[in-house]
């Protein structure tokens, strides 16, 4: 897949904690430094389809532990997904970049509804495509999105964008011992214990053969290398 003209389709995952800048709600200069990179890529005609994470406003499992009902703080979460699809729109489009976003909740005036096929002749055309509300489904997560929308619409790979170079046999912050994969197989993942995505959204992509890329987002110009086939972060195949 990982041929030497890059990628042709690709869907891109960004946590929402990035986005929030180490606190609650949109840092305005992360999201233009994200949308800056994916407009360098788009303009050299790859088309890029976008999940962004909620953690930067809530996050179901934790405000259900403090009382809220699991289904409606996961509904919250899934809205707070929604801002950082539209902060994200802003500053592509401010880039000269055409976007749409598409909400797994129906939300006429701000976005249109999750639709796989127009979602692909948005991309043909050019525009990002940015998936908002996760799957909208309480207790699934943006990663789950993310497998998911990457299989509907036939990406060729699934990049996921972390604050970390890639998959470590341990935890880099506590084990001075991690070794960083540069490949690495579905299957030895799941046999090492080791975390890409939730097991949902993993075991979706394991089964239906989707590749992963995990590469670090804070550094400039990881977008255009992962999508060019250079050789970052881990590669995730089978
Ligand atoms: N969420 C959900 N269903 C989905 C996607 C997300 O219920 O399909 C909720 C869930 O509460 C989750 C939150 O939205 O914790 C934010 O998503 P996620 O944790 O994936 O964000 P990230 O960690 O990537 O910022």
């Amino acid at each position: 897949v990982r041929s030497k003209r890059g990628y042709r389709r690709v869907l891109l995952k960004l946590g929402g904690e990035m986005f929030g800048g180490g606190s609650v709600g949109v840092d305005p200069d992360v999201v233009h430094s994200v949308a800056a990179q994916i407009a360098d890529v788009v303009r050299n005609g790859v088309q890029v389809a976008v999940v962004i994470g909620g953690g930067n406003f809530f996050r179901g499992a934790e405000l259900s532990q403090r009382g809220l009902d699991r289904d409606r703080a996961d509904y919250m979460a899934m809205l707070g997904t929604v801002m950082n699809s539209l902060a994200l729109q802003d500053f592509l489009e401010k880039e000269g970049v055409p976007t749409r976003v598409q909400t797994a909740i129906t939300m006429g005036q701000v976005a249109e509804p999750y639709i796989p096929r127009r979602a692909e002749r948005h991309l043909e055309k050019g525009r990002v495509v940015i998936f908002g509300a996760g799957t909208g489904m309480p207790y699934f997560s943006t990663d789950t999105a993310a497998a998911q929308r990457a299989l509907e619409i036939g990406c060729d790979v699934v990049l996921m964008a972390k604050a970390v170079d890639g998959v470590y046999s341990a935890d880099p912050r506590t084990d001075p011992g991690a070794k960083l994969f540069d490949e690495i197989a579905h299957r030895d993942v799941l046999e090492r214990g080791l975390k890409v995505a939730d097991a949902t959204a993993f075991s979706l992509c394991m089964d239906n053969n989707m590749p992963i890329i995990v590469f670090n987002l804070l550094t400039e110009g990881n977008i255009a290398r992962a999508v060019n086939g250079e050789r970052i972060g881990t590669l995730v195949s089978t």
